[in-house]
């Protein structure tokens, strides 16, 4: 277990461009609000933590 920051490669839900995300694994279970570096438009990045496994889901804010 260790809770360094991870460099994390995803595809943003926007437009579908592979972003690199900071993840804190201290951060498991929260959701925070992150702008894509390619669209600008903010992602919801939920981070879960388990032994040495992160799971990142993103998904796009502005659904209503
Ligand atoms: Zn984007």
């Amino acid at each position: 277990m260790y809770y360094d920051t991870i460099l994390h490669a995803a595809g943003c839900p926007y437009c579908g461009e592979t972003i690199e995300l900071v993840i804190d694994p201290s951060e498991s279970g929260s959701t925070y609000i992150e702008d894509c570096s390619v669209c600008c438009r903010p992602i919801s990045i939920t981070v879960f933590a388990e032994d040495d496994a992160i799971t990142v889901y993103l998904q796009a804010e502005d659904e209503t």
